[in-house]
């Protein structure tokens, strides 16, 4: 699933690739997907978006936005996004088909689930997370200081654990359960730890890895777990993730537990980061 690295790259790779290309044919919902959302009937998606140029992209808390004439493509974690070369096949399945006017395609799949929105600047999506993600702050801008970090721990619920703060209802948009884990690793915080438990000192080092850690991710083009838009591997080698999870530590050897917790897998050594409960 993307999130905030992968977005900024794909946001990237969309205006170095596709931007000033015009759009010459638009196939919507060719497949049927019982996990595919999307904004109104997307039988009028062709009537938005052929003929009109793409425009820039951008991303904001794991977002992708695509500007196209008068309208927006959205999507975000569990949408597939990939450029198709010249003349080639697209896949059997698929949710959205944009065939350009240099015979290159974007095709979007679906993973599990996603929304694939489509909508005219005039409408504007009113959706919570959409327009949460929209109004962050990202984790990444200079913006996100030590102040709103702390407002953040101090609104935490008394049994709020570190990746309840993180992760989850969208406190950081952008940043999920897929960062989470080397955010943590680089911290040497166990993820199931209660935010009130951590020292000031254990705070200020988690507001840090925050932020280097996700710049690091970005920096290389997004993680080795997920594809760009070319279909290939983010350059950020994952420190923590099932690839990684039979292998031991690289810190200090210790072994690495893989726990189902609050919607997700948590990866961890227990050695390093041990859980701290208050
Ligand atoms: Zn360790």
């Amino acid at each position: 699933m993307i999130e905030l690295p992968e977005a900024i790259t794909m946001a990237k790779d969309l205006n170095n690739s596709v931007k000033g290309r015009r759009i010459t044919k638009v196939i919507a919902a060719q497949n049927h997907h019982g996990f595919a959302w999307y904004f109104g009937d997307p039988a009028g998606y062709e009537d938005l978006l052929l003929e009109r140029v793409m425009d820039s992209a951008n991303s904001f808390g794991g977002y992708v936005e695509l500007n196209i004439g008068d309208s927006k493509l959205t999507f975000q974690d569990g949408a597939n996004v990939r450029l198709l070369p010249k003349g080639a096949k697209p896949p059997e399945k698929h949710q959205l088909y944009l065939k350009l006017d240099d015979d290159t395609a974007i095709v979007t799949t679906i993973q599990m689930y996603a929304a694939i929105m489509v909508f005219p600047v005039s409408l504007d999506y009113d959706n919570s997370y959409y327009l949460t993600a929209r109004a962050s702050i990202s984790p990444l801008d200079k913006r996100f200081d030590e102040a709103i970090f702390a407002k953040l721990v101090s609104e935490a619920p008394p049994k709020l654990s570190v990746k309840g703060l993180l992760a989850t209802e969208q406190r950081i948009p952008g940043l999920g359960n897929g960062c989470l884990q080397d955010i943590l690793w680089n911290a040497e915080i166990n993820p199931k730890s209660k935010v009130r438990s951590l020292s000031d000192a254990e705070l200020e080092t988690l507001f840090k890895s925050v932020k280097s850690t996700l710049k690091d991710m970005t920096d290389n083009g997004g993680r080795n777990t997920e594809k760009n838009l070319y279909g290939e591997p983010g350059g950020y080698q994952s420190i923590l993730s099932a690839k990684t999870k039979d292998y031991p530590c690289i810190r200090c050897g210790g072994a690495i537990t893989r726990k189902a917790y609050m919607g997700g897998n948590v990866y961890y050594c227990g050695k390093c980061q041990p859980v701290k409960d208050s």
